[in-house]
């Protein structure tokens, strides 16, 4: 979500004639969208904004100007602590209010106080009524942001504190701006959300309607040839939802759905309201729905409390649903949220155990189901180079990256890939369909001619 954010900042700063650069070296402005979920995530923003400083006070003796912004949920939660911990950033803002942008740049250049500006509010308005239209291409696979903040209110967990309570756009909406997507050439959309299954916007009926609902609906976009959507909570994967997974071919066959623990214990203590038992049930159904159905996950290991049965209940979800891939992390205490004041903390080197023996056991699923693409044709939306000459790279349904020898007009098209290897992260393959023909990886005069542009 912080990078469809990022794009939506430019999109509100292209009419004051901001345009991103490369480098923060000749930037007139640099902001920093932070990421609160983890410590490690947050402790990164002040090692950043010290090699910024030095950066602005570069520029500064040369006469140049340079504003320095902090924007996402480290900003919300830390807004103060860093205005007044690093004296050299001059905005501070969460993710709510970054639709005041141009406000927000004029006060701080015209800012002679010594001290920056802030604007961490939840204002009553949504930011979604105030942003512009996008401004750019978004690329042939896209980020569309459908909901946000949450609800739930899992003890380990900062997200309902910093992205605040849980708010669905309306349809006609998200319709429009995937509309707008599929016009600059994007092909894929993936829908977002803190709890994006918790999807409740009005429809175009006037009524409230659910993800499920909003899939079909999008589907209906002409040019929109794979959907896709992140971050689900079991509790909220309602029948309608389940059922899309059967009936749309547009949405690809790949979900994440995290447990974060297979232990019916710490999940109660994380407040998730629902059992392994349950989830298990979930994961049954949508395989009756979708057979070919991927599944990833995220799961947390150390969270206070946990014992090595509760952790034996981990390895043993994982075995049983046997996933495609998977997130794991240690537990990071948070401050603020609930979990961060039990006494019982798991110390670091458990954790360091528990996260490489559940890592050893996802890598080897993970890798498995990449060697079982070995042989088969999938479609893969190319949507990048790749690192060899003459390489592309793009996404097969189950979201591995899969690469291929081919021109890059193929860029942006979705083609057929016989798969041939398949690495822990990764597959390659040759093209096998479309106006391109059989290509033939090995062929020498076919990869030189791809580079000369001959074909
Ligand atoms: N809404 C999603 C998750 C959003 S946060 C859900 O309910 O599953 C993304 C992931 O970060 C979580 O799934 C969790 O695995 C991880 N995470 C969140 N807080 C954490 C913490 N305090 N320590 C370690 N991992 C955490
Ligand atoms: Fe955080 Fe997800 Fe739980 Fe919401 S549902 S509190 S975003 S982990």
């Amino acid at each position: 979500m912080n990078v469809y954010d990022t794009v939506r900042m430019t999109d509100v700063l292209a009419p004051l004639g901001y345009k991103t650069v490369d480098s923060p070296d000749a930037a007139d402005m640099v902001i920093l969208n932070t990421c609160h979920i983890r410590e490690k995530a947050s402790e990164k923003v002040f090692s950043e904004l010290g090699q910024l400083r030095r950066l602005k006070e570069k520029r500064e003796s040369d006469g140049d100007r340079m504003l320095i912004g902090v924007a996402g949920c480290v900003a919300q939660a830390e807004g103060e602590e860093i205005l007044r911990r690093a004296k050299q950033v001059d905005m501070v803002f969460g993710p709510q209010t970054y639709h005041r942008l141009p406000e927000m740049v004029t006060k701080a250049l015209g800012n002679t106080s010594g001290r920056g500006i802030s604007d961490t509010d939840f204002p009553v308005e949504s930011k979604f009524d105030f942003l512009p239209e996008e401004s750019q291409t978004h690329g042939p696979s896209a980020f569309l942001s459908v909901q946000e903040g949450c609800d739930k209110f899992c003890t380990f967990c900062v997200v309902p504190y910093t992205r605040g309570a849980e708010f669905s756009r309306p349809v006609t909406a998200i319709v429009d701006e995937a509309k707008r997507l599929v016009a600059n050439g994007t092909r894929e959309v993936t829908l977002l959300g803190q709890n994006v299954n918790g999807y409740h916007g009005e429809g175009a009926d006037g009524k409230t309607w659910r993800l499920g609902r909003l899939l079909r609906e999008l589907a209906e976009v002409d040019g929109i040839e794979r959907l896709r959507y992140v971050t689900s909570h079991p509790n909220d994967m309602d029948d309608e939802l389940i059922d899309t997974h059967r009936d749309l071919s547009e949405l690809m066959p790949y979900l994440h759905l995290p447990i974060q623990s297979g232990s019916d214990r710490v999940l109660e203590m994380m407040n998730r309201k629902h059992t392994g038992d349950e989830y298990r049930r979930v994961i049954d159904k949508l395989r009756d729905a979708c057979p070919e159905l991927a599944l990833s996950s995220d799961f947390i290991v150390g969270f206070p409390g946990e014992s090595d049965q509760d952790f034996a209940d981990t390895l043993r979800l994982v075995t049983d649903v046997n996933y495609a891939q998977a997130y794991s992390f240690k537990y990071s205490p948070r401050p603020g949220t609930p979990a961060a004041s039990i006494d019982a903390q798991v110390p670091e080197d458990v954790k360091s155990t528990r996260l490489a023996m559940l890592q050893e056991l996802l890598n080897a699923q993970q890798m498995a189901f990449n060697q079982s693409m070995i042989g088969k044709t999938l479609s893969v939306l190319i949507e990048r180079k790749g690192r060899e000459v003459g390489q592309l790279g793009g996404r097969s349904p189950y979201m591995q990256s899969v690469f291929v020898q081919a021109p890059e007009r193929l860029m942006g098209q979705i083609v057929d890939v016989k798969i041939e290897t398949a690495k822990p992260n990764s597959l390659t393959g040759s093209v096998v369909t479309g106006d391109f023909g059989v290509f033939d990886a090995h062929n020498m005069e076919h990869a030189k001619a791809a580079m000369e542009g001959r074909i």
